[in-house]
Formats: C-alpha cells, sequence, structure tokens
C-alpha cells in the first residue's frame, strides 16, 4: 500500500506513535487548569510544547494559540478583523482564487453579514499569484483594505506563493495579512517573524500530529477577538478545556522536521524521475505548475480527456492511494476552483490526479505509483470523457 494523500491529511509520524504509546502508559492525564500539582504539571507539559512549538516557527509562545486546526484559526481572524469593525472605511477584502475553502467561504460570508467587497488577485498560468497585480490593488486601495489573504503553499498544486513579498507589501500599507501557511508547515522551513505575516494559520495533521490540533501565528494577539467563549483558556482568546495531548503530539512531530528535511532533496530527485518517465512515455500529460516552485513532494498531473476519478479508482486498486483534487470536491468530476484561476480548460482540469507524499515517504514509492499511473493511463487513454 503507498498512501499518496498526504497533503488531505497525513499520518501520525513514527516519533509521535512512540511518544503516544509511553505517553498513555504512564497515565498522565489532569485538567491543565486545576491547581493541584498533577493539573499543574499537565499545564507545564503543554507551555513546554508551545514553546518548543514557537521555537520551531522561529516566534514566541505569546504568539501562539493553540486551537483544533486551520478551519477555526481562520474562521477566528476573520470574525477578529471583520466583526464590528471600528474602521468603516476599511471595508474591502483582498484573497486570490486559489484559496481553500476555508478562505473562500469566511470572505464570502462576512462580505455578506458586514457588506464588505472582496477583490480577487489574478493567478497566473503558473500556479503563482500575480505579485505585480497585487502590488497594484494594495497602492490603489490601501485606505480601504481591511485585510488581505493570499496562501503560502496551495493545498492541490504544492506551488508555493511569494507570501514574504506580500507581506511586505501589507506591513508597507499597514494592512493585516493572514496567511494560510497550513501546507508549507512541517514541509518546507518556516519562519514566522522573518515572514512579516501577521496572522498564519496550521493543522497539527498535515505534518503527522493528531487530527484535531493546530495553531494561529498571531504578530500581535489582542488584535484577535475570542471565537469560542468560555473558562479564560489561552489568555482568554480560546475557551475550553485544552487539547493537551494533541497540542503534545504537535511539538513532537515538529521537533522531527529539521533531520526530515535533509530528505527533500533526494525526494526531488525522484519526482523529477518520475514525471520525466510519465512525460516521456506519454509527451501528452500535463504536470500543473511543472517549473513554478512547488513542494518537493506534490505532484498535480493529468492526462488530457482521461477523467481524474478514473484514474484515481484504477490507482487504488493497485493499493495507491491519491486524490483527483483537494478532498471536499472529491465528488465531482469538475475542474477546481484553484485550476480554473490558473486558467486550465476542462479537458485537463476534470483529469487531474494529486500525488502527495511526504518528506518521511520512501522515494522508492515513485517507482510503484509511476508504473502504475502507466499503466492507467494505457488503458484509460482509449476511452473518451462523455461531454
Ligand atoms: N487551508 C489549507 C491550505 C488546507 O489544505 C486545509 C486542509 O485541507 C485547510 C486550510 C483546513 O484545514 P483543517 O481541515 O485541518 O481545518
Amino acid at each position: 500500500m503507498i498512501y499518496a494523500d498526504y497533503n488531505g491529511s497525513a499520518p501520525l509520524c513514527d516519533e509521535v506513535i512512540n511518544y503516544l504509546k509511553e505517553r498513555y502508559e504512564k497515565r498522565f492525564f489532569a485538567n491543565p487548569n486545576a491547581i493541584h500539582f498533577m493539573g499543574q504539571q499537565i499545564l507545564m507539559t503543554m507551555e513546554n510544547s508551545r514553546a518548543t512549538l514557537a521555537k520551531l516557527l522561529g516566534t514566541k509562545p505569546k504568539n501562539l494559540i493553540l486551537n483544533s486546526g486551520a478551519t477555526e484559526g481562520i474562521s477566528q481572524i476573520f470574525h477578529s478583523l471583520c466583526y464590528k469593525r471600528e474602521n468603516l472605511q476599511r471595508n474591502t477584502i483582498l484573497i486570490s482564487g486559489i484559496e481553500h475553502s476555508a478562505i473562500l467561504n469566511n470572505a464570502d460570508y462576512w462580505a455578506k453579514n458586514e457588506n464588505l467587497e472582496i477583490i480577487t488577485v489574478e493567478t497566473l498560468t503558473d500556479g503563482v499569484v500575480n505579485l505585480a497585480q497585487l502590488t497594484s490593488i494594495i497602492e490603489e486601495k490601501k485606505d480601504s483594505l481591511l485585510m488581505v489573504a493570499v496562501m503560502a503553499a496551495n493545498n492541490e498544486t504544492g506551488i508555493i506563493q511569494p507570501y514574504k513579498e506580500i507581506a511586505s507589501l501589507c506591513q508597507k500599507s499597514n494592512i493585516p495579512y493572514l496567511c494560510d501557511t497550513t501546507q508549507l508547515i512541517g514541509k518546507v522551513p518556516f519562519n514566522f517573524d522573518d515572514s512579516g505575516i501577521d496572522f498564519a494559520v496550521t493543522s497539527g495533521h498535515k505534518f503527522g500530529a493528531q487530527t484535531g490540533t493546530g495553531i494561529i501565528l498571531s504578530k500581535n494577539p489582542s488584535l484577535l477577538k475570542p471565537f469560542v467563549i468560555g473558562g479564560g483558556q489561552e489568555k482568554g482568546l480560546r475557551g475550553g478545556t485544552q487539547n493537551y495531548i494533541g497540542f503534545e503530539t504537535m511539538a513532537v512531530a515538529l521537533s522531527t522536521f529539521q533531520e526530515k528535511w535533509k530528505k527533500a532533496e533526494a525526494l526531488k530527485e525522484k519526482r523529477a524521475q518520475f514525471e520525466n518517465r510519465i512525460k516521456s512515455e506519454y509527451p501528452q500529460a500535463v504536470i500543473i505548475g511543472e517549473n513554478s516552485p512547488r513542494m518537493a513532494t506534490t505532484t498535480y498531473i493529468a492526462f488530457p480527456g482521461v477523467l481524474g476519478q478514473a484514474v484515481q479508482i484504477e490507482l487504488e486498486s493497485l493499493g495507491i492511494y491519491v486524490t483527483t483534487s483537494s478532498a471536499c470536491s472529491d465528488n465531482e468530476a469538475s475542474t477546481s476552483n484553484v485550476l480554473k484561476s490558473m486558467g486550465v480548460t476542462d479537458d485537463i482540469g476534470r483529469g487531474v490526479v494529486r500525488i502527495s507524499l511526504g518528506l518521511c515517504s520512501q522515494v522508492e514509492d515513485y517507482d510503484a505509483i509511476g508504473d502504475a499511473l502507466i499503466k492507467a493511463y494505457q488503458k484509460l487513454s482509449k476511452i473518451k470523457i462523455a461531454n
């Protein structure tokens, strides 16, 4: 079996599994908000995890709000910036068309409820947002922009966006910048303080920690408003008893990054071999964003006229698990919003499969995936899509 859907959700990494086995054996549980000894020990362990995460992400522990994941983080940031905003002149949200649905739907929700305008910056055909256009929008609209939301790495294509340049533009014009770093953190080196980003979010399950865990990174947490209101946890910014074991697993998983990152070059080389092999066998195959800066472990590939879902089924019959686009739109044989934004036509857009491995995957996985994909294309290229 080869699991090639790490961008959807990564398996728990070995270090986390070992940590949890020991952790549960110790029966070390209590409410971190209790003032008895056990509670205080748990609190200390949780705060150590926060400190570890902060150090690994290049910031201070006070800038981390631990939560259930990126969707919650994104929702809290939108809520904080859009709900009953003080400066009514700032009524425009600038986003890109390749954002995850959590950003797109929050922008839509707040646009409807607070009477805001959304401007979408264009994405170039190489999958990178048009920085020149973004620069002129910011210049022209700087007094009315309430926030900018452009992601760091795309979940479908793996293409890395110029987030540091965007942060610098936002900083100059004093506009809060929310950068969705869910796909970047744990896969590519990242330093929050150096990035200049105001708000970043991530989910633990994307980098080998437990599901239901996540982080908001905030340059200035006082700009945040509570979204989940309860007993004052997370300095009043997120109520409810903390998922402390989950948070510990994020620290364990992210601590393994430096070691795993050493394998990135080897994975990149093997991915290039794999992609070249497919293209030499099938010159009509299209690799989305082939020449753009991409994460080392993602290939988004189509054979024009062959449905992605059919390819997915063929690969699955050989024990290889991929997706056709983002998990949420898996059941629709339609071109994704991300690909539409890049100007990809339907014959390619309906044919893509996303192969996403992790830094701990075996480089040899690409050989097996290559064999299976060639077999699938051989069979399916004779079958045409009915329009
Ligand atoms: N942002 C990006 C780029 C993602 O890939 C995802 C998950 O697929 C999310 C946000 C939402 O993450 P979660 O479902 O863990 O809240």
